[in-house]
């Protein structure tokens, strides 16, 4: 499949979205020193915006007149961009928004787009100002291409358009605890693993899922059964009644725009209905961690899907079943360093590229985040939507 790439016009107008908190802090003095000279140089105008506060980002995009720009910069780390994507996609106009080209520069600690961007732009892998000022060179450069989103459902009523990841369980629990090492830049994901293996937890649920590649001429796309169904609240049934923990600061869901206008999930059913037949149903119920990944990178230096590119249609299914030792967790985690992780044969591992995945916890323990960040533990399922958004790379 041809990839098909489109030219930034010269010169051009961009807007930064910076989070000055990302990261170690120095997001703003960053731009300054290695960004600002770069685009200059390139004829590219800006427009800095400075959040305040977090959803900032998010209610300018959703709300804001965005036509003078040619495309919208987040300097930040995966947690703003999870919010610009979002902000656009309430947007009563957002099939045309998310026609703007978004580009990525790592301001934060969590830089996962940014990573991944480089390594498909064929770069060697870089952190910190060396990975700025190669994504500020691929700005520079100014091709833009389609990526992929996953549209994910909750069984509370949330729809929320994600561009890297869904994870629950261990995983999930790094990226969260780490949050508290932020300071340290890349090396808070290390910090998480290490305190995170120390109280290793098993987590209840059924996992299924729809492999790539898998066909059927069955379709029965998603229709919700009323609107009542719960846009407002955190109220979730669970197969065995358990209540859900209300945990602070999650990620808001959306309701703004009516739900016919967006794009279909036309692989997903409803979660009162089982999934279709030709979907997967995983048997082992138990695991220490279920991580649905989109980009090649999770953090700045760790590989964990080398094959997914940026429209590839896949979501990358990672897996780990109960029963894997501290040792052999420590040591995946080291292989993600490289990307050497499948090489280990770790057999409660899997990998498998999907299109859909549905999670049905059995109690709500553990995290889950989307792109990082987090969400109240329920039933959740995604699909692929393909090549929604446009990213600058290449
Ligand atoms: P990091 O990679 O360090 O986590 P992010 O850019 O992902 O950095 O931002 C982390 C969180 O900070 C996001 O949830 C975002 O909504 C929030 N945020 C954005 N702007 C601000 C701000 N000015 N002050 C505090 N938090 C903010
Ligand atoms: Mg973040």
């Amino acid at each position: 499949e041809g990839v098909t790439y489109d030219l930034l016009p010269r010169p051009c107008q961009v807007l930064v979205l910076l989070n000055p908190q990302s990261g170690t802090g120095r997001a703003l003095q960053l731009f300054h020193s290695h960004v600002k000279p770069m685009l200059t140089e390139a004829n590219i105008a800006f427009t800095v915006f400075v959040t305040e506060r977090p959803n900032h980002a998010h209610d300018f995009v959703q709300n804001g007149d965005l036509s003078s720009w040619n495309a919208l910069v987040v300097m930040a780390g995966d947690g703003l961009m999870f919010e610009v994507v979002n902000g656009l996609m309430e947007r009563q106009d957002w099939e045309s928004a998310l026609k703007k080209p978004l580009c990525i520069l790592p301001g934060g600690s969590g830089n996962a787009l940014a990573a991944s961007i480089n390594h498909y732009a064929g770069n060697e892998p870089a952190i910190k100002e060396e990975l700025l000022t190669n994504c500020t060179y691929i700005l520079c450069k100014g091709l833009h291409t389609p990526m992929d989103l996953v549209s994910l459902r909750t069984a509370s009523g949330k729809r929320l358009f994600s561009f890297l990841s869904f994870g629950w369980g261990f995983i999930s629990d790094v990226d969260i605890t780490s949050e508290r090492y932020r300071k340290l830049g890349n090396a808070r994901f290390t910090m998480g693993t290490v305190q995170c293996l120390a109280k290793l937890e098993v987590y209840k649920g059924r996992l299924s899922y729809l492999p790539v590649g898998e066909t059927s001429a069955s379709s029965s796309p998603y229709r919700e059964q009323s609107s009542s169904s719960g846009q407002s609240g955190h109220h979730t049934c669970y197969r065995n009644g358990h209540p859900s923990h209300i945990l602070p600061q999650t990620v808001p869901g959306m309701s703004h725009v009516p739900e016919g206008t967006w794009p279909e999930d036309s692989l997903l059913v409803p979660f009162n209905q089982p999934v279709p037949k030709h979907w997967t149903v995983e048997p082992e119920e138990e695991f220490v961690s279920i991580f649905a990944i989109y980009q090649s990178h999770l953090g700045a230096d760790y590989v964990m899907a080398p094959k997914a590119k940026l429209h590839d249609g896949s979501i990358h299914l990672f897996y780990l079943k109960a029963g894997v030792s501290r040792t052999a967790l420590l040591k995946l985690f080291l292989a993600i360093q490289k990307g050497t992780h499948m090489d280990l044969n770790c057999p409660q591992l899997r990998y498998i590229p999907v299109r859909a995945f549905r999670i049905e916890p059995f109690v709500a323990a553990g995290l889950m985040t989307v792109d990082g960040e987090m969400l109240p533990c329920e039933p959740v399922q995604g699909q692929v939507q393909n090549q929604l958004c446009r990213i600058i790379g290449g």
